[in-house]
């Protein structure tokens, strides 16, 4: 052995130990560390030719990569959508990489088994039943990924041909119908060898981001022959969501794949007042959560699930000898696009048993109090405007006269030290967006956010 590997080897306990000391000062310093930092990366570094250690690397990493990184694990990093780690998360998560697992077969099941112990406890989270298989994968685009590989495999059942075998080329032309869908759909049907084309956009309610249900049973109709809904539980822009109940008995009636994108939508089963938002989530072929989001587990975990875990084998079967034969619960290198699978229930595992249902409701409530808070205080806000209603845990909002995107990306840059928004374009009009999904939010942050931003609109209002 190396004789630096054997000294850190001799030492890890105690190596351990500062590299825990120094994340607890990590975490006892996100107040004070700047939400986002711009700046120009550190000048970079030649590739160590000799070895120093982990106590050494420790040390340039808190000196030259660890100042710039943001304060996404806290609580006004409200961009995009962003989950932090709850206590309980992050141990789950460091426990992963101590033990460091291939939990993808039952050669050598202990991982396998924990996962699914996990899907059970989320299942009955988000109000599926056992007719829904699920499988952890690395985010929300690979979630819906998998589910519209599935529905691609079922596409070909229904027309005679095998996809996993013949290809795509088989199929013919595929529709894809969804009212306002992530982007990530259209890179998936890319990946997919479906193409961005292949998704048809149905019209939506007057002034919602929902689809039109009479709109969608028209495209339906005028479709010959099988196709995929792509519904939407809680949109990026509004927190909108499509009437799943609705969409899925047009599904039904019209021979049609229902995936639901819940990325973080999902998560209003858990809010008693909300609850109704994903009624007929367990009518969907296949659905994604994302559990990086709103679970506040570390990146990068989502969950797939779906009716058709056959189909799923189908497509992600990875047949070689020393892995075995398929059987009847296939193992899950067969039924993702990795083979290696990381231990990444582990974290979902420890903040459930942690905190259950009622720690995980009184999160998601706190971001539904704190989102509404904000929505209020911006719409009572000269020089700012709401562009929707707060339906769930995003605001969006924009400048009130003439918002320009140059403008709100001024707005955003002076703001960012203390909070961070994404910018967006909803109905034609540039726009930010605050999203709430951090379990550490609370009310005197809500009240900073607002006061930053409505300070930062006056200044640039007199600029004019
Ligand atoms: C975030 C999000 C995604 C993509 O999630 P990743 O985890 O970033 O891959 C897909 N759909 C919706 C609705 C989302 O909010």
């Amino acid at each position: 052995m190396h004789p630096q590997l054997a000294a850190d080897l001799d030492q890890l306990p105690a190596l351990l130990e500062i590299t825990r000391e120094h994340a607890a000062a990590f975490l006892t310093g996100l107040a004070d560390r700047p939400v986002v930092r711009p700046g120009e990366p550190p000048a970079p570094a030649p590739l160590p030719e000799r070895a120093t250690g982990l106590r050494a690397a420790l040390t340039e990493f808190a000196q030259r990569w660890e100042p710039a990184l943001s304060g996404s694990a806290g609580p006004r990093y409200l961009g995009f959508v962003t989950g932090g780690a709850t206590p309980a998360a992050l141990a789950g998560d460091w426990l992963t990489a101590t033990a460091d697992q291939n939990s993808n077969s039952a050669l050598d099941p202990a991982g396998q088994w924990l996962e699914a112990e996990t899907i059970g406890w989320l299942r009955e989270l988000f109000g599926l039943s056992a007719a829904h298989a699920g499988t952890f994968v690395s985010g929300a685009t690979m979630s819906n990924t998998v589910g519209l590989a599935i529905a691609r495999e079922w596409l070909g059942e229904r027309l005679g041909v095998d996809v996993a075998e013949d290809g795509v080329g088989a199929l013919g032309p595929v529709r894809v119908l969804s009212g306002a869908a992530h982007s990530s759909v259209a890179k998936a049907l890319s990946v997919l060898g479906l193409g961005r084309r292949a998704l048809h956009q149905v019209p939506t309610l007057p002034g919602r981001e929902a689809v039109d249900p009479a709109e969608l049973a028209r495209a339906l109709r005028a479709a010959d022959g099988p196709c995929v809904v792509v519904a939407n539980a809680g949109t990026v822009n509004t927190g909108d969501f499509d009437d799943l109940r609705a969409v899925a008995e047009l599904c039904a009636r019209h021979d049609a794949w229902l995936h639901v994108d819940g990325a973080f939508g999902a998560f209003a089963a858990l809010a008693p007042e909300r609850a109704q938002l994903v009624d007929g989530l367990e009518a969907a072929d296949s659905v994604c959560v994302d559990l990086h989001k709103w679970l506040n587990v570390p990146y990068d975990s989502a969950v797939q699930f779906t009716r058709r875990p056959d189909l799923q084998a189908r497509v992600f079967r990875n047949a070689a000898a020393y892995l075995g034969p398929l059987g009847e619960r296939p193992d899950l290198v067969h039924l993702t696009p990795e083979n290696s699978h990381r231990l990444r229930a582990l974290a979902a595992w420890f903040t459930l048993r942690a905190y259950g249902r009622d720690g995980h409701r009184e999160i998601v409530d706190r971001c539904l109090v704190g989102a509404r808070a904000l929505g209020e205080e911006l719409a009572a806000t000269a020089g700012l405007r709401l562009l929707a209603p707060v339906r769930l845990n995003v605001v969006c909002f924009t400048l009130a006269g003439d918002p320009t995107a140059e403008r709100l990306a001024e707005l955003a840059a002076r703001v960012r030290a203390e909070v961070f928004v994404t910018p967006t374009v909803y109905d034609g009009v540039p726009a930010l967006r605050a999203a709430f999904s951090n379990w550490r939010i609370t009310e005197a942050d809500v009240r900073r956010v607002a006061g930053v931003l409505a300070k930062a609109a006056a200044e640039l209002t007199e600029l004019d």
